[in-house]
């Protein structure tokens, strides 16, 4: 398959790097891989493409020799990215603060910006820009374009973005709610119109995306009036190694009588809390191994993570009202029917009714899992970050 008119879409993170080259409008996938360990001389980097799989293992010191390894990879299977008519590199950019509310295209402003904005999301925006840097300069004729996880939330409502802080210390240090996952809450929330036959517009939505990272959305008529992350991915529902909420008194408590820096405290509640902390396990699939095997932590690590769960369902049903659609997605969502059974367990009386069988049966895409006599549709809508980024970056290159 030609790269003509593909997009190819990078997922930078700190250690570690995903791609995918793909066309935008079917969806058709050239390649895929994944580069680990940047920076160590054990990193590895993996690239498939046409059915085959090329490996590499050794030093890789930073993004930019990461990137020429997948460059090259893409030469050795007969794809000449520099010499193609490559439409877009789309850029998964997680911290778009107040600046950005839609996929940019890149230049040395908006470089700055970002940079600007590292302050907010110490992990994530140094580690994309990285990214954004290196392919720059390995590709520089081919439109560069981010796509920021916050744009989505970008315009939430007051009520729900703001803090009841010090307003002027909130101001300085614009500290506000968020929200991260927006490309996947987009995206799903449009297939679910799509699968229901109606406009977004049309439709009140719950949307659970429920990963290793977890987040809530209530969307009214397609667009946002709550979501579950905040200032930074840590808020909101429990994940697989962060906490979510929390009593922020818990973090001056620490600091006071563990001996534990501000560095270690955040480490604790971003790497080595959630599910991970409760159980020593952040992957569903061995949390659920170990539930059946009577493990006490585990079940305690499960019944905290439904009650979260079901905490910020109660709340956006109130907050929505009305709700025509309750999506879930991303790899708890999709694949662990438990999880969904429990979070809507006995909802009869808001019209939130499984069908058992919907619900354990394995079909690929969009289906619904509720009882034809729900009066909510509980679907299952398989989230697609790269399509939705390499769609979103095509088209402002077009529009361009
Ligand atoms: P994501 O961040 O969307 O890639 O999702 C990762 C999470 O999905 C991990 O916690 C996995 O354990 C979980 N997951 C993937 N497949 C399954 C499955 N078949 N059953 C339960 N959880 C799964």
């Amino acid at each position: 398959m030609s790269a003509d008119g593909a997009v190819l879409v990078l997922n930078s993170g700190s250690s570690s790097l995903k791609y995918q080259l793909l066309h935008p409008d079917s969806g058709d996938k050239i390649a895929v891989g994944m580069v680990d360990q940047i920076g160590s001389v054990g990193a590895s980097a993996e690239h498939q493409q046409a059915g085959r799989t090329w490996r590499h293992v050794g030093d890789l010191p930073d993004h930019h020799a990461a990137l020429t390894q997948a460059l090259a990879f893409f030469t050795d299977a007969g794809t000449h990215l520099a010499d193609s008519d490559m439409l877009a590199v789309g850029h998964r950019t997680v911290h778009g603060g107040q600046s950005f509310s839609a996929p940019t295209l890149v230049d040395d402003t908006v470089i700055g910006e970002i940079d600007r904005l590292a302050s907010l999301a110490p992990l994530h925006n140094p580690v994309n820009l990285m990214g954004i840097r290196a392919m720059r300069e390995l590709l520089p004729d081919v439109p560069a374009v981010c796509v920021f996880d916050t744009a989505f939330f970008h315009d939430l409502p007051a009520r729900a973005a703001t803090y009841a802080i010090d307003r002027s210390v909130a101001a300085t240090h614009h500290i506000r709610r968020y929200g991260f996952h927006g490309t996947s809450h987009e995206y799903v929330s449009g297939a679910a119109a799509d699968f229901l036959g109606v406009s977004t517009g049309q439709i009140n939505q719950i949307v659970l995306h429920l990963g290793n990272g977890a987040s809530a959305s209530a969307i009214r008529g397609g667009r946002p009036v709550d979501t579950t992350m905040g200032l930074t991915p840590l808020e909101g529902l429990v994940m697989g190694t962060r906490s979510g909420d929390i009593d922020p008194a818990i973090v001056m408590y620490l600091r006071r009588v563990s001996g534990m820096d501000i560095d270690d405290i955040d480490r604790m509640l971003n790497s080595a809390s959630g599910l991970k902390g409760l159980c020593g396990e952040n992957d569903f699939r061995a949390i659920t191994d170990l539930v059946e095997a009577g493990d006490p932590d585990a079940r305690l690590a499960y019944d905290v993570y439904i009650h979260r769960l079901r905490r910020y369902l109660g709340a956006y049903l109130i907050e929505l009202g009305r709700v025509d659609a309750i999506v879930f997605t991303a790899g708890v969502g999709e694949n662990a029917a438990a999880v969904r059974r429990d979070a809507l367990a006995d909802l009869q009386r808001f019209g939130i009714v499984l069908d058992d069988e919907r619900n354990t049966t394995r079909i690929p895409g969009a289906r619904r899992i509720s009882s034809d006599d729900s009066e909510v549709s509980v679907l299952v809508v398989p989230t697609n970050e790269e399509l939705a980024i390499a769609r979103q970056a095509a088209a402002l290159v077009r529009a361009g």
